[in-house]
């Protein structure tokens, strides 16, 4: 094995590790946390490695990363996670390659999720993103909103709703982060009070590098992260 891909096994190793701590100090088990391992920073090479490594679940934050990097590792048995916003111009292109979609921003990205998973005859299995710490640069819904528009996703046929994404406020650190966390659980919580039959919320993804442990502490079911993978590269 190469030094770099070394480096992103031992990497890969030490962030289970501290996922699986923050599960059992939550009084959970390790595997009741799936690590998505956001694949931004990395070039093909880098990929490659960590798949190598044993990681199955990638995540890119913009569609055309994904289709390039899909394309490279088209051998491989990676599951594809979008975690950013979705131009409904490139629905089409994205929609066979994914395994998730964490960022479900908007009634009019859902229609089209919904148009293309009926096109290939699957359902997509999605997250609602909330824009939990109301930050105006963010996507997502409203804590206010979500509950009425939940109502009009679930008649979506093509569209599995898992739950809720959110990234947690980038001032404030782990403390304010926390706090997040704790929101979008409360959150999902009132939401299942509700919810229509073909709705689970059984996911909550959230947690990235600098907080991850906090988020799997709070409840998390997926953490996105990246740059925490790749430290020590060149
Ligand atoms: C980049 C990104 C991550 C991972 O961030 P790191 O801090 O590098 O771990 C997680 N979620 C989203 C939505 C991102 O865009």
């Amino acid at each position: 094995m190469s030094d770099r891909g070394r480096r992103i096994a031992d990497n890969l190793a030490g962030v289970q590790a501290r996922i699986a701590e923050a599960a059992l100090r939550s009084g959970r088990d390790a595997d009741a946390v799936r690590l998505v391992a956001v694949t931004k920073y990395a070039d093909i090479a880098h990929t490659q490695a960590l798949v190598a490594a044993g990681c199955r679940d990638l995540g890119e934050s913009r569609p055309q990363q994904m289709w390039k990097k899909a394309a490279a590792l088209a051998h491989t048995p990676v599951r594809w996670h979008l975690i950013g916003h979705l131009q409904r111009n490139k629905v089409t292109r994205t929609a066979p390659l994914l395994a998730m979609l964490h960022s479900l921003d908007s009634l009019r990205l859902a229609a089209a999720v919904d148009a293309a998973a009926a096109e290939l005859r699957r359902s997509i299995p999605v997250l609602i993103e909330i824009n939990i710490s109301g930050d105006a640069a963010k996507h997502g819904f409203s804590e206010e909103d979500v509950e009425a528009a939940l109502m009009k996703l679930a008649a979506f046929r093509h569209l599995e709703i898992r739950g809720l994404m959110t990234m947690a406020a980038l001032e404030g650190g782990r403390t304010r982060a926390r706090g997040d966390f704790q929101r979008l659980r409360s959150l999902r919580d009132r939401l299942r009070l509700n919810c229509p039959e073909n709705v689970t919320l059984d996911d909550l993804s959230m947690g990235m590098s600098s907080d991850f442990e906090e988020a799997v502490e709070e409840g998390a079911t997926i953490v996105r992260v990246g740059s925490a993978l790749f430290s020590g590269l060149e």
